[in-house]
This record gives structure tokens, sequence and C-alpha cells, in this order.
């Protein structure tokens, strides 16, 4: 065999290389093969003096593994195979469309170029240059741990820390600016809360609040004063600025409004495509710019894999056993959770007419194989971060950010399907704010909303990212929690409950508390969606009708619905 090992095009030769080797055998097997089936079956072909349905059977043969060995040996860099592959695959689909022996002319060539093949693969320089790692400004910054933030200043208001903690930020107080330049070195903050101190009198040396806020998100705390703190607090680089006494919930949301974004959640692609080593290489792309990566390489798995998978993205196929890409994607869109899904086609098809099918039929786009991996990453993240800014305009509640009332309904009747798929446990939990009418009542409509916006809040920061949140209604939130036993979402629930309680909404001197209850119910196989619902609405009710403030299970025995109320 020829020189086949060289790894050229990574501009970061320890980039995974584990994943390169594995990689680059697949795909040198692939090739090897498609040459090996070509040959033999040109044999057959190049020998047969009549046309039959046989040899048409034998034509169709060829021209697949062609087909393959074009876009196989395109994409892994394989150059010289794939100069020679591609006039060799548009000859047989000639031959293919014919229906008839080829001519002694196209013989000849045919023959030439399986020659070809054969000598560079095995005697020439057929090098594969795997996927080179898409350049820097591709790549998501580092992320840093969502749940810490530094408390810096020797005066900082421990009521702020307890605050933040009880909405799931672990706080590392610093008492001074180079306590915290010395953290900073170590660990990765989200965001950090800057006290500046009494009376206008600043804590810090501007140097050390440049070097502090440029290193991570800041947030100035400081007394009310006139806009001279503001400035400087600008002209240091902090993203907001609060006055004391500063309210909770305002910090927090800032916080959250600093550390929140798409950035900490990866882009989920799923490739489908029936040639393996495609596959791979184009997932080992996008990978490597921080993507989660699926890959089915069996098309009819699609509806089950998007339901447990619930991509951002399909990157597709067109030709495939069974079916076509574009037929499959049709197939996606006749189910209305998905129409919104960007489903990009990846095809060797030069034809024009192939890509304004794809785009009238599912409305989406057609790329070109061999495609450089930094279009492609450029183009899936381009497609990705559109799609979530729609999703999110879409799907979302505008007060709170959370999914919307269908949205939740639909969420949850994916997760029955899925425990039901997978026999795993799923819990659903609604719950209400009591007397909430009274707060409105009482501090006005807008203190309210930030009641509501506080327990959002509180619920996106401390259930795990696996749980589905949705404001339900008014003053009535769903969470559903996929693989969770009953006894374990209460407990959940109720630290929660306790937790939202003991909030000081406005600042702890002037502040209100506001209380919730929750129903829980389990999933039972015999139960569909507004079944479920009615479970834990039931719960609900029988959690406010005895007393409020405290989270109730419904449960089921002998068929008989029964309440348990810790
Ligand atoms: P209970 O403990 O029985 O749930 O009492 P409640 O007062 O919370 O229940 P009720 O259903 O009587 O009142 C719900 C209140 O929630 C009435 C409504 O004005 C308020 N509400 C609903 N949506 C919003 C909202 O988006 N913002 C604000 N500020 N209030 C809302
Ligand atoms: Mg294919
Ligand atoms: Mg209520």
């Amino acid at each position: 065999m020829g020189n086949h090992s060289a790894v050229a095009g990574s501009d970061d030769a320890a980039w995974r290389s584990g994943e390169y080797d594995d990689l680059r055998t697949a795909a040198q097997d692939m090739i090897a093969e498609m040459v090996e089936t070509i040959t033999s079956l040109w044999d057959v072909v190049d020998n047969a003096d009549s046309w039959s349905p046989d040899m048409g059977a034998c034509i169709d043969s060829l021209f697949s593994a062609a087909h393959c060995l074009t876009g196989t040996s395109g994409t892994v860099g394989c150059t010289q195979i794939h100069q020679t592959s591609a006039p060799l695959e548009s000859a047989l689909r000639q031959l293919r469309n014919e229906r008839s022996l080829p001519s002694p002319e196209a013989r000849a060539q045919i023959s030439l170029w399986i020659s070809e093949l054969r000598d560079i693969w095995y005697k020439g320089d057929a090098s594969i240059m795997l996927p080179a790692k898409p350049g820097k400004g591709a790549e998501a910054p580092p992320s840093s741990d969502r749940r810490v933030v530094l408390l810096i200043g020797k005066d900082a208001d421990p009521a702020l820390n307890r605050q933040l903690t009880l909405f799931g930020y672990d706080v590392r107080a610093c008492p001074s600016g180079a306590e915290a330049l010395a953290k900073l070195a170590e660990i990765k903050p989200c965001a950090a809360v800057m006290d500046m101190g009494q009376g206008g009198t600043w804590d810090y040396a501007l140097a050390e609040l440049k070097q502090i806020a440029g290193t991570v998100p800041t947030i100035a705390v400081a007394a009310p004063g006139g806009i001279g703190d503001r400035l400087t607090a600008v002209r240091a680089g902090c993203q907001a600025y609060l006055t004391k006494p500063v309210d909770g919930d305002d910090l927090v949301q800032c916080l959250d409004g600093l550390t929140r974004g798409d950035q900490n959640i990866p882009y989920r692609v799923l490739i489908v495509d029936d040639d393996p080593v495609l596959a791979r290489s184009f997932s080992l792309t996008l990978r490597g710019v921080g993507m989660e990566v699926d890959v089915l390489c069996q098309p009819f798995g699609i509806l089950d894999k998007l339901a447990e998978f619930r991509p951002d993205l399909v990157l597709m196929d067109v030709y495939m056993p069974g079916c076509t890409g574009i037929e499959l994607a049709q197939v996606v869109r006749q189910h209305k959770e998905h129409l919104g899904l960007p489903i990009v086609f990846l095809s060797v098809e030069k034809d024009l007419d192939m890509g304004l099918t794809a785009k009238t039929l599912v409305g989406d786009e057609f790329l070109n194989k061999p495609i450089a991996p930094s279009h492609l990453a450029a183009h899936v993240t381009s497609r990705i971060r559109r799609a979530r800014q729609l999703r999110a305009v879409m799907d979302c509640d505008s007060l709170t950010g959370l999914l919307n009332h269908v949205r939740i309904k639909d969420r949850l009747s994916a997760e029955i399907a899925r425990a039901r798929r997978q026999n795993t446990l799923l819990s659903f939990a609604l719950i209400d704010l009591d007397h909430f009418k009274q707060v409105n009542d009482r501090l006005g409509h807008l203190a309210g909303d930030r009641v509501i916006k506080a327990l959002s809040t509180m619920l996106t920061r401390r259930l795990r990212a696996s749980d589905v949140i949705g404001r339900y209604g008014g003053e009535e939130f769903a969470v559903i929690l996929p693989d969770t036993p009953p006894d374990r979402a209460m407990e959940v629930l109720d630290r929660l409950r306790e937790s939202f309680g003991s909030l000081h909404h406005g600042s702890e001197e002037s502040g209100f508390k506001v209380t919730l209850s929750c129903g829980v119910a389990h999933w039972n196989s015999g139960l569909d969606v507004e079944g479920f619902i009615h479970a834990a609405d039931t719960a609900l009710y029988a959690a406010k009708r005895s007393g409020r403030n405290r989270v109730a299970a419904f449960s089921y025995h002998a068929s008989k619905a029964e309440l348990a109320v810790p």
C-alpha cells in the first residue's frame, strides 16, 4: 500500500489525535473497499456482451460505489483519488441512465480511470488530510462555572451573600481587590459583584477595578452618589451599577442577564448519513468547535432520535439506502414540533434542480460536499444562532423567558413518549404562588411581576439542566423532571419552596416575602398528557386546601387516587 499515513491539514497536531487515528483507519478501509468493489463490478460489465436486467443492477451498484468513493475521498482530503473518482462517477451515472452497455470508447475511458484509481491507491501518494480544527474565531469561549460568583469588598453586605446563595449561586467572598485577583487566577466565576464602599469613597484603585472587570463580568454596587461614581465604574469596564440598599431580586436578575446566554448551552447537531466515515469526519469538525454531535446512520430511526437528542439542527445526507434525505426531511416536517428545525442537506450532487427541490419542499439549505471544515462550522453556527433566536421569541413567555403554555405541554408529551419507550421515571409539578392577588393589590402589579421573575430565575438556577420549566399561566409554573422518582421530586421541590419562601423581595429591611404551593405527580403507563396534568393539578389543589406553602404529591394505590401531604 502507498503512503496513506500522513496527517496533514491540522493546525493543531495534538487535536484529538486518537480520534484522528481511528477516523483515518476507517477512511482507508472504506476507500480500499470501494476501489476493490468498483474493480470487480467493472470486470463483470466489461466482459458482458449483451444487456440484461442483472447488468442494470450491476451498473447501479457500480455507480453507488463510485458515488461513495467520491464523497469519502473528497471529505477526507484524499485529493488524487477524488479527482479521478469524480469523472468516473459522472460517466457511470450516464451509463446507469442510458440502460445500455457502454460504447467501446466509454469502456476504454472507464477502464483507464479504474486502473488509475488502483495505481494511486496502491502505488501512489494517496494521503488522507482529515479536517483541520476550525480557526480560533469559530470557537466558543471557554465556559465559566455558571454557579460561582465573587463578592468583593470589605463591607460587602452579608444579606446579598444570603440572597445569592438562595438562588443557587456559590458565593466566594473576597475582602479586597487583591484577593479577588488572586482568586481569579485559579477559578473562573461567571461574574463578580463589587461593593465599592461607603459614601462615595472608593475602596479600589482604578487599575485594580479595570483588571477585575476586564477578566469577569462585573457589577458595581455603590452608595447613591453623583454621576462621577457611575462614570468611574463605566471607565473601569463594569457592566452594571446598582445603588444601595440593593434589591436582591434586582441583583439576581442583573447577574442572570450577564451570565445567561446561548453560549453556555452547546449547540446540538444530528448528522444523518449512511456513510460512517463522512459522518465521523463531520462530527469531528463540529465537536472541534464545541458542539454536541450525534450520528444516525440508519435513516429510519430519525423520529426517535429527534425526540431523544433534541438537536438544534440536522445535517442530512441526500443519497441514502431506503429513502432520500429530502423525503426524510418531509417526513420530519409532518410533525408540527419539528416545523422550525433547520435541516441542512449535504451532497456531492451538483444538480441545481435537486437543491431547488430541497428548498421548495422543506425550505432549507443545500451545501456541496466536499466542504471545508471552517465553512461547515460557520454555516452550522449561524443557522443555529438564528434558529435559537427565533425559537426564543416563539416558544417563550416574554416576562420570564420560560417555555410558554403550549410549548411546555408539547415537551410534556415528548417526555411521556420517551418514558414509555425507554421505561424511565418521570415526574411533573405545578407550582402556584400563594395569595398572589394580595401582593398585586397591596404593592402593585410591577412588584408582582418582579416576584414572578424571581421565581422563574430561581427555578432556572436551582433545577437541573435536563429539567424543563414553563410558565403555565399567570402566576402558575410547570416543571417536568425526567428520570426522577417521586420522592426525589418531592425533596427537590420542597427545598425550592423553602428557599423561595425565605427570599426578601425588595431590600432585606423593607422587603416582603411570598410563599408557593406545589403539586407533584408521578407518571405511570396509564396516563396521557391531560391525565398527568390533572393529577398534578389535583395535588396542587390539595396543597392549597391544606394550608398553602407546601408540596403535595398525587399517588396511585389500587387505581384509587390518594393524596400524600408531607
Ligand atoms: P391562591 O393562594 O389561592 O393561589 O391565591 P391567589 O391570590 O394567588 O390566586 P388568584 O387566582 O385569586 O389570583 C392570582 C393573581 O395572580 C391574580 C392576578 O392578577 C395575578 N397575576 C396573574 N398573572 C400575573 C402577572 O403576570 N403579573 C402580576 N403582577 N400578577 C399576575
Ligand atoms: Mg449517502
Ligand atoms: Mg395563586
